[in-house]
Parts: C-alpha cells; sequence; structure tokens
C-alpha cells in the first residue's frame, strides 16, 4: 500500500471511529412471531433448540478480539468493542432477538472458551482448519484473508526466504505461529499472547518482523505508518463462526444468516464499511468456499 494510501485509510478510520455509535445492528429478516425486547423480529425455533434456549436467556455471549482492528477493536477509553466481527455477532444476536455480550477472546483461548462455555460463539478472525474442526464446530466462511509479513520500513525483509535467523512475531494458538514453524523453520520465533503485544514489539525493533493475516497486520499499518506489508500471500485463511462441537441447529442457523446477507449485499456494506473504504481492493467473496473448500485448506496436522 502507497504511504498516500495508507493515511487515506487512517484518516477515514479514524473518522469512522470517531463518528460511530456503539454497536451496530443489522438484521432485517422478518420471520414469524413476537418482537423481541430490543424492537427486532424474533424467529421462532423449537422449544428443545439451542436457539430457543438462548431466547430464553435474553442473551448471547460472543468472544471477540479487542485489540485487532478492523474486526474487534475496543476505542480508548470506551467499554464496548466494535468492528466487522462485532457487526456480525449483533446481526445475529438481532436475529434471535437476544442481546450481544462481548467478551475478549485472545487466539489461544477460542477453543477452550467454546468448550467450557464461557462464550456460545466465537467470531475472533477464526480461521477454520481441520484440527480445529475435530474440538468445535464452524459455520460456513463469513470471510477470507490472507497471511503476509508485517515490517518496519526500510527492513531488508522482503519475503519468507530473508526470514532465516531474524526474529519474527506470532501469536499463540494462532495459524501464524503454525505457518511460520512450516515456512520458515530457520526463523527464531517469538510467540506471544495477543497482537497488541507484537505490534508493540515490531515497533520498538524487538522482533525483525510479524506474520499474520492481512486484515490484522493493516489495522496495524493504521496505528503505525511506518510499518509494510511485504512479499506475497503466503496462505487462504477462511474466518469461520467457532460453535460448540455437536451443535449443528445452530451451524445451520448462522449458515442461514451469513447466506442472507451474502444475499441481501449486508455482507458487501460490512466489507466497505469496516475494509474495502480503506484498501480499494474488492473481497476475495467468502460465497465461493463451503466449509469443506476451507477445511481443505487445512488438512489436519495434530488431530488425526
Ligand atoms: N486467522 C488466524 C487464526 O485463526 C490468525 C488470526 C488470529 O490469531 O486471530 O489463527
Amino acid at each position: 500500500m502507497q504511504n498516500a494510501q495508507r493515511w487515506r485509510w487512517l484518516i477515514a478510520l479514524l473518522t469512522v471511529v470517531a463518528l460511530m455509535g456503539a454497536a451496530c445492528g443489522g438484521g432485517e429478516e422478518e420471520t414469524d412471531t413476537g418482537t423481541g425486547d430490543n424492537g427486532t423480529q424474533e424467529e421462532e425455533f423449537p422449544a428443545d433448540s439451542t436457539m430457543a434456549a438462548l431466547q430464553e436467556e435474553g442473551s448471547i455471549t460472543i468472544g471477540v478480539k479487542f485489540d485487532v482492528p478492523p474486526f474487534g477493536f475496543v476505542r480508548p477509553g470506551e467499554d464496548e468493542p466494535q468492528g466487522f466481527d462485532v457487526d456480525l455477532g449483533n446481526i445475529i444476536a438481532d436475529r434471535l432477538g437476544v442481546e450481544a455480550e462481548f467478551v475478549e477472546a485472545i487466539s489461544d483461548n477460542r477453543i477452550p472458551f467454546l468448550k467450557d462455555g464461557t462464550v456460545d460463539l466465537i467470531l475472533s478472525t477464526m480461521t477454520i482448519t481441520t484440527d480445529r474442526d475435530a474440538e468445535i464446530d464452524f459455520s460456513r466462511p463469513y470471510f477470507i484473508a490472507h497471511q503476509r509479513l508485517l515490517v518496519p520500513e526500510g527492513s531488508d525483509i522482503k519475503g519468507l526466504d530473508d526470514l532465516a535467523g531474524k526474529t519474527v512475531c506470532t501469536v499463540l494458538g494462532s495459524t501464524g505461529e503454525s505457518n511460520l514453524k512450516e515456512k520458515a523453520p530457520d526463523a527464531k520465533r517469538r510467540t506471544v499472547d495477543a497482537y497488541s503485544e507484537c505490534f508493540e514489539l515490531l515497533q520498538n525493533g524487538a522482533v525483525d518482523a510479524e506474520i499474520s493475516d492481512d486484515v490484522i497486520l493493516t489495522g496495524q499499518i493504521i496505528q503505525d505508518d511506518s510499518l509494510q506489508l511485504v512479499g506475497p500471500e503466503l496462505t487462504t485463511e477462511p474466518y469461520g463462526v467457532g460453535i460448540p462441537d455437536g451443535q449443528t441447529d445452530m451451524q445451520e442457523f448462522i449458515d442461514g444468516v451469513l447466506q442472507d446477507i451474502f444475499d441481501s449485499g449486508e455482507w458487501d456494506e460490512m466489507y466497505d464499511e469496516w475494509v474495502g473504504q480503506y484498501t480499494g481492493q474488492e473481497p476475495d467473496h467468502p460465497s465461493r468456499l463451503t466449509l469443506q473448500d476451507a477445511l481443505d485448506l487445512f488438512p489436519c496436522v495434530e488431530f488425526c
């Protein structure tokens, strides 16, 4: 991305952030009965379904990132997160007619939080992989990212071949961690808990590069224009909504919500709002991939 483009993104994002209200809902879909507490039309589900249980509770707890603009981030001085993942969480909650409660889920907590019931869903820039799918369930893909390298301006690192002996930051429990081991085994790895830590280490020169999803790294560029993406796309990373293992009713419901926002154009609006208007790039549209296509991109390494 050119400097001018980066600045346009920064200014535009800050403007959007300044102007935005709290969470933005979405679901316009009207089905059968009643009006939820928040004024939206809520769907009716079989009494023994996961969705009916959530309606009974009146809320859904969703794990999102708190330090990853533009997907899940909290503005300084605020408590509530916002971003692409947060908007999608609000759309799902609206369709159920319940309140969305967001909790921070860093990469390594995502599966444990789903397994121990801390959250009902994960919407945390989570790539669908076969290993993860052995422990939880996924929706169909709702976003397609690509991993790249981020370096400080003037770095002599131009791609994977330059990483031998260099220190590269990755986040524990992320695909970046495993991709780095596989693709640049001679790099020194600095593994941290959160993306904001990699960002700081890169800024203060404690690491030479960071590997992660392009949208996450671009979120760091908008905070520090001296960082830049280098090299080609290293992987394709389809994001899925993380669902507790075996909740097929929830999986079908969320796949239906995703189909609706693909068909209505609402997904494209979300893409433009959080990504497209800043990068100027057309989306790699997730409707082109099925869940199986996504799983085929990350065959099993650990759990089979
Ligand atoms: N999408 C990758 C993953 O799920 C990297 C981003 C993240 O750690 O949240 O591991």
